[in-house]
């Protein structure tokens, strides 16, 4: 599960990571408030207007409506509510987002914390996420702070450097000190940075995330150590041992057909093709879907059904997929191993009758236990339904229905 940065930003700082203040805000009016009640806490005199949506990038990106940018920077009060204004309600486009953006409700208003000073601000690189290969946590870190690391990994890849953390000891104190030494930091900054790296790893750990990234952080003028942006994944199998988290969850940043599929215990996730797919299990899954592209086609969705398909998951698996303006057929393509083949076909069968006319072609191919039963149940039934035994052969009859 992803959630806002303002969210991301409460969950570090109760774990003792120093932040970029903030207050968010859903409106303009609401904006210069929290601008005024920054300015009373942090002394603050210019502000930071940032659309909060689930993607990155805003800095760059713009509101299409406006032509603002999703990050902006107000250098007085009363520049906070009509900066927010341009953001508010508007759609933020960002190389994250795709050419259709996302609608901003909520901006976060935060302290400008790029102020003059002794030396000159300088924004780094962190993150931490599970390095499955190598069985444990790594911390990711660069001087190329704001910089996207896929850029940094592909240009310039000795500017990262990663510690792994064994699970068994925890993160050490030589490992956070090596990391700031790293970055070149030293003195006050140097001592700060490993304390930050500390209690991130502590909130990391303790919130079951699966990655964390911080980009940038900041060293200010006045070597503070700070995160100014957050970006906290969470393991969604662990969410119920987090119900304070698990309630961040912000229904309107996902599609609302996965939210749907959530709900009937389905798991979907929507792609951009025009074959729709309904599968049990997630290997068979993306088989299929590889074998979709490889007859020509392009998989609307990947559609795990899981292992106990019955009439109702079936049906569920169906309305969602038809729910789709894309999808021109369909490819139901089930193993029978703890589910037996007959009952899917019933099932589909089932579905079918239940949800009416359904006016683009099923491709159905059963195979494992009692194949032969499902496939005479779906021949037998005089629907539309065509059979099919090989998985290649399902492929080809999906390629034969668009053609
Ligand atoms: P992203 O573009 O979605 O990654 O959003 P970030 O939170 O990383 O902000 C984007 C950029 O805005 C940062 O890299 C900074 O350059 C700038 N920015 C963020 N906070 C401040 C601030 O307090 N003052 C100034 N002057 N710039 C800021
Ligand atoms: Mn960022």
């Amino acid at each position: 599960m992803n959630i806002h940065e303002y969210q991301a930003k409460e969950v570090l700082k109760s774990f003792g990571v120093t932040i970029q203040e903030g207050i968010v805000a859903d409106t303009p009016e609401k904006a210069k408030e929290a601008a005024k009640e920054l300015n009373a806490t942090t002394g603050t005199e210019w502000y930071v207007v940032k659309a909060q949506i689930h993607a990155g990038g805003r800095g760059k990106g713009k509101v299409k409506e406006t032509g603002s940018n999703g990050v902006v920077l107000a250098k007085s009060l009363d520049e906070v509510a009509p900066k927010a204004k341009d953001i508010l309600g508007g759609t933020l486009v960002t190389h994250q987002t795709g050419p259709d953006g996302k609608k901003v409700n909520k901006v976060l208003i935060a302290q400008d914390v790029y102020y003059p000073g002794e030396s000159e601000p300088k924004e780094y690189y962190l993150s931490i996420l599970l390095d499955r290969a190598m069985g444990c946590n790594v911390i990711m870190a660069s001087t190329e702070g704001g910089m996207d690391i896929e850029t940094v990994a592909e240009e310039t890849p000795e500017k990262i450097v990663k510690e792994w953390i064994d699970p068994a000891v925890g993160l050490q104190g030589f490992q956070a000190r090596k990391v700031a030494f790293a970055l070149g930091l030293e003195g006050q900054a140097f001592k700060e940075m490993v304390k930050f790296i500390f209690s991130l790893y502590k909130a990391y750990e303790a919130t079951d995330s699966s990655q964390f990234e911080i980009n940038p952080v900041l060293k200010t003028s006045d070597n503070k150590i700070l995160a100014v942006d957050a970006k906290v994944n969470l393991d969604d199998n662990a969410l119920y041992r987090h119900k304070d988290i698990a309630e961040m969850r912000d229904l309107t940043e996902e599609d609302p057909l996965e939210v749907e599929a959530g709900q009937s215990g389905l798991n979907y996730v929507k792609l951009d093709g025009n074959v729709g797919c309904m599968v049990n299990g997630a290997g068979l899954a993306m088989a299929t879907m590889d074998i979709i592209k490889l007859s020509g086609g392009e998989p609307a969705n990947f559609l795990d059904v899981g292992g106990g398909a019955n009439a109702q998951t079936v049906e569920a698996g169906f309305r969602i997929i038809l729910k789709d303006p894309n999808v021109k057929a369909i490819l139901i393509n089930i193993f029978g191993g703890i589910v037996r083949c007959d009952r899917v076909a019933n099932g589909v069968v089932e579905a079918y009758k239940n949800i009416g006319e359904i006016k683009v072609p099923i491709i159905v191919r059963l195979q494992g236990t009692n194949a032969e039963e499902g496939a005479k149940i779906i021949d037998e039934s005089g629907l539309k339904v065509v059979s099919a035994v090989v998985l290649k052969d399902a492929a080809d009859k999906v390629k034969e229905v668009l053609a």
